[in-house]
């Protein structure tokens, strides 16, 4: 059973856009799932109903819910939204300060995450002295200290140069390797698609649905 499945989504807003119709997709646990398309095609909105942050018109969102118990989900957005005032420490910390975990029982978690976005060195620094690629990892070192089961990503690097872009990729790619929680990640690029993704969802626009799903894995075992 999928982790995760949209049967028939659909989503209308008040205004009468129709952002979604009969959408249906499954998420395996382990996944690293693009979803590819033009702007407009309603990408974000599957992230947001995908994340509850939003409920469909039609159709359901099916978790899996004997995985249900405990799934927890991490986000990163283009905008970092990184607390301006705050050490990176204390910004990937925030998460698990809001659980109730102290600054010294999250300290092996933060300092452990913080070497594998390459940031060790970096914990004092503050948002407005890194660079735009470093904050995005100072993010998803945020979005991952809860060890979230799921990882949800809207055109995360998209405003980043090309060279810090692939870097990330790079970085990304061996964190979920690793760690092997499962990602939903946007995006219009279809190199990042392709680079990332062991499964590619195309979509189309105007209404959003889904054109084509791609296997990577098959055309590119990794080990
Ligand atoms: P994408 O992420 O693929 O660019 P979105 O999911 O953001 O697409 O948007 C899909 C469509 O729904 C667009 O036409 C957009 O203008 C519209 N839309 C998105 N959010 C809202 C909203 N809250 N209210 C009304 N229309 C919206
Ligand atoms: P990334 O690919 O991580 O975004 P950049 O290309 O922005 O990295 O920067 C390359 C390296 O330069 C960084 O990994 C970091 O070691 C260093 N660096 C960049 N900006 C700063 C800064 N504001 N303060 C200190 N070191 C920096």
């Amino acid at each position: 059973k999928p982790l995760l499945a949209l049967r028939s989504v659909g989503k209308t807003f008040s205004n009468g856009v129709t952002a979604l119709a009969d959408v249906d997709m499954t998420i395996r646990e382990g996944d690293f799932l693009s979803l590819l398309g033009p702007s407009g095609c309603g990408k974000s909105t599957a992230l947001r109903l995908i994340a509850g942050l939003m409920t469909p018109t039609t159709g359901l969102i099916d978790w899996d819910r004997k995985a249900g118990d405990d799934i927890s989900v991490g986000f990163v957005f283009q905008e970092p939204t990184l607390l301006p005032w705050a050490s990176v420490f204390d910004n990937v910390w925030l998460p698990l300060r809001l659980k109730g975990v102290s600054r010294g029982e999250a300290r092996p978690a933060v300092m452990e995450l913080l070497e594998r976005v390459h940031l060790s060195g970096f914990e004092n620094a503050v948002p407005r002295e890194l660079s735009g690629g470093m904050r995005m990892r100072v993010s998803i070192a945020r979005a991952l200290v809860t060890r979230p089961r799921v990882l949800l990503m809207d055109e995360p690097f998209a405003a980043l140069d090309e060279i810090t872009r692939f870097r990330l990729n790079n970085d990304l790619l061996e964190l979920w390797q690793d760690q092997r929680f499962t990602v939903v990640f946007v995006t219009h690029s279809v190199f990042e698609s392709v680079f990332l993704s062991s499964r590619v969802v195309v979509m189309a626009a105007r209404p959003g649905r889904v054109f084509d799903e791609i296997a990577i894995d098959a055309a590119y075992p990794r080990d």
